[in-house]
């Protein structure tokens, strides 16, 4: 793996190295540089927010008829189907995700343009009820220039859950991708320009979000910005935001409730408790971190949770059977580290991992193993505080009405899961849970004809659904008079 070329970045359809300082983006399986980069300086976000301005004013792209719009998003999904094992191994090399999840990222990318191809292409104007001599429609149409800022756990498909709907609706794209993953934004928007997106409509600045991202959301040609990341980052987002009159959504952190009721399938709920923690290493912003486990059930369910987590397969993300692949850096691995520690000293009883694996050949990555910790309650910080790594804390209860409020206790408000065999219990408890999302025996299953989003600090708004696409369009009303004579009160 060497990264002696400086990897150009894309500055409204000219390819060249940033103006700003040289970093390299590297491999967390070893800590080996993949590419070396130039950012973005603040005069290049001004250019390409410039230059996207100007090319949705006069490229044409905006003024495509639907169905062409569509063709363009159908031949960048096809692109990447196409190009689907390289992309895959290069988000692996790009951010340490198992090279099996990568490879469904990437599908998932695909699926989003080719949804929203469909999207566009079937979007209507409606005709109102008329009140008067004329005629009323309501119609959307596109914003401007988006500015789409995405973290570095779900490239490519976080950056085409922003830029497939953007694109749909007719508005050039700024996107910001995570500072230490860049290379699959890139990937992205030369697939974009290979498939006839015209030169200008889209932009790929890496760099520091607090520099070129805080650039990018106060331009005032900006007008509106689609942020998915942590919910700190949001909350500034979203003052900014204010100040400029300008919509915003916001994909923001969480930490989830998985709920075992005592007539769960055991083996059913094992399965999901441990993919909804464990896979991604824990790296998901619908990780189910919280567990509340019937009291009756607690014993036999903890037992098997151990046992296979003790299975899971730590290593080489570019194995295919990897499960589990390296945190992102080594400054997460430490924060990760840290929390396991806050855990252990708020009265937390480690039950698997809490550390690095032992095996020589990982110790070059940022490896981090699967945790269990137990008696905890749901005030401790551990427990409230969104962890972003492979650490589940157990917690169990008796009543019912007791778990929903400790469930709902918290300021996030993402996701959650439940395992029941009563269908009953489980909607009634669905409907009850706090979360924008709710899983019944099942979990982290995604679609992207599905709304998505949270509720409380998870955030605002909602990407995918049909109806996403609106989310990157302002709404007109037009009235067409159909008087014969004059209207009365100016004679
Ligand atoms: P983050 O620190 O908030 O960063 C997210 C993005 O925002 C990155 O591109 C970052 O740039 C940029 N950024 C940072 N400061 C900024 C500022 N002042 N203005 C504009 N942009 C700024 O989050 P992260 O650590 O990358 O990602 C983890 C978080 O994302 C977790 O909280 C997770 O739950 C959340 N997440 C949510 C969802 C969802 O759909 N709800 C999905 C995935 C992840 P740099 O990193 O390059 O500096």
């Amino acid at each position: 793996m060497s990264a002696t070329q400086v990897t150009p970045i894309c500055i409204a359809g000219t390819w060249r190295p940033g103006s700003g300082a040289a970093y390299d983006s590297l491999y967390p399986a070893t800590g080996e540089p993949v590419a070396t980069l130039r950012a973005a300086s603040l005069d290049d976000v001004d250019e390409a927010v410039t230059r996207a301005d100007q090319a949705f004013r006069t490229s044409g792209w905006a003024r495509l008829k639907a169905h062409e719009r569509a063709a363009v998003l159908w031949r960048i999904a096809s692109t990447i189907r196409e190009r689907s094992e390289e992309l895959a191994r290069r988000q692996t090399l790009d951010n340490g995700k198992p090279i099996q999840e990568t490879r469904a990222l990437v599908q998932s990318a695909a699926g989003t343009f080719q949804f929203f191809a469909a999207a566009c292409e079937t979007l209507e104007g409606t005709l109102t009820p008329a009140r008067g001599e004329y005629m009323t429609m309501s119609v959307h149409e596109p914003m401007g220039v988006v500015a789409a800022i995405t973290p570095w756990n779900s490239p490519i498909a976080s950056e085409a859950q922003k830029l497939a709907p953007a694109l749909a609706a007719g508005n050039a794209v700024v996107i910001k991708p995570a500072e230490v993953t860049p290379l699959l934004a890139l990937e992205l928007a030369r697939i974009c320009d290979e498939c006839g997106v015209p030169q200008g409509i889209v932009s790929v600045l890496a760099g520091a979000g607090s520099v070129i991202g805080d650039a990018l959301v106060r331009h005032p040609l900006v007008r509106r910005v689609s942020f998915t990341g942590g919910t700190t980052t949001g909350r500034q987002i979203a003052h900014i935001a204010a100040d400029k009159m300008m919509p915003v959504s916001l994909e923001l952190g969480g930490k989830s409730p998985t709920i075992v009721l005592d007539d769960a399938d055991l083996e059913h709920a094992v399965a999901g408790v441990l993919y909804g923690i464990f896979s991604s290493s824990g790296e998901s912003c619908i990780a189910g971190s919280r567990l509340f486990v019937a009291r009756s059930v607690r014993e036999a369910f903890v037992e098997l949770l151990l046992r296979r987590a003790a299975t899971l397969r730590v290593g080489d993300p570019l194995d295919p059977r990897t499960q589990m692949g390296p945190l992102i850096t080594a400054r997460h691995r430490e924060s990760v580290a840290r929390y396991v520690e806050l855990g252990l000293s708020e009265g937390g009883r480690l039950l698997a991992g809490g550390r690095s694996p032992d095996d020589a050949a990982l110790a070059r990555g940022y490896y981090f193993l699967p945790t269990v910790i137990d008696g905890l309650v749901n005030s401790d910080r551990m427990c409230q505080e969104e962890i972003f790594g492979p650490v589940l804390a157990v917690m169990d209860f008796d009543d019912e009405r007791e778990l929903l409020e400790r469930a709902n206790t918290s300021s996030y408000a993402l996701a959650a899961g439940i395992w029941s065999r009563d269908y009953k219990r489980a909607w009634a408890l669905g409907r009850a849970l706090q979360a924008g999302t709710v899983w019944i025996n099942t979990y982290k299953q995604l679609s992207v004809s599905t709304p998505f989003g949270g509720f409380k600090d998870s955030g605002l708004g909602r990407e995918k659904g049909r109806l996403g696409i609106l989310e990157y369009m302002q709404q007109k009303s037009l009235y067409w008079g159909l008087n014969e004579a004059p209207l009365p009160w100016a004679n």
